[in-house]
């Protein structure tokens, strides 16, 4: 997308769907309590800012349900594909089956070769 281009939620919604499935899939299998509690903050705190604010405000109230579950890394990609899920439902979108999450996010594999690339 060009610099030029506006941004509106649909296009800001995809990225950032790509981003927070693509964090889960590299979320590690057995998280330490200091990894649960980061990516618990992180996704709360995550609701507050979110740049679209009536989306933001429902995010807040889904999560309220259902807290992140960072226990393990496939409990938190299930726990993102749940909360994705609930606002299909709100927008009236297809529901996505959870099972096929891993089908569908992965890790970003090229992000991981940049890394390595940077810690020479
Ligand atoms: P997206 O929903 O953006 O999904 C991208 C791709 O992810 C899909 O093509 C599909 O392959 C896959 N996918 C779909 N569901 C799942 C799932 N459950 N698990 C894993 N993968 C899945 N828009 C509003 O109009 N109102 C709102 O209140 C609102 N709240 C949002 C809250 C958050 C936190 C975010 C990130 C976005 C929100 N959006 C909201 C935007 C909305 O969710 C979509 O991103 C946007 O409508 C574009 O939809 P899309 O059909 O391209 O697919």
């Amino acid at each position: 997308m060009g610099a030029e281009e506006e941004v509106g939620p649909e296009t800001l919604g995809r990225s950032t769907w790509t981003f927070l499935h693509t964090l889960a899939a590299a979320y590690p299998l057995r998280p330490s309590k200091e990894e649960q509690h980061r990516v618990q903050r992180f996704m709360k705190d995550f609701a507050q800012i979110y740049p679209c604010a009536p989306c933001a405000e429902s995010f807040q109230e889904i999560i309220k349900q259902d807290p992140p579950d960072g226990r393990s890394g496939p409990a938190f990609a299930q726990w993102m594909c749940r909360v994705h899920n609930e606002v299909n439902k709100e927008i009236g979108k297809d529901l996505f089956d959870c099972s096929k999450v891993g089908e569908k996010w992965g890790v970003c594999e090229q992000c991981t070769a940049h890394r390595d690339k940077l810690d020479d």
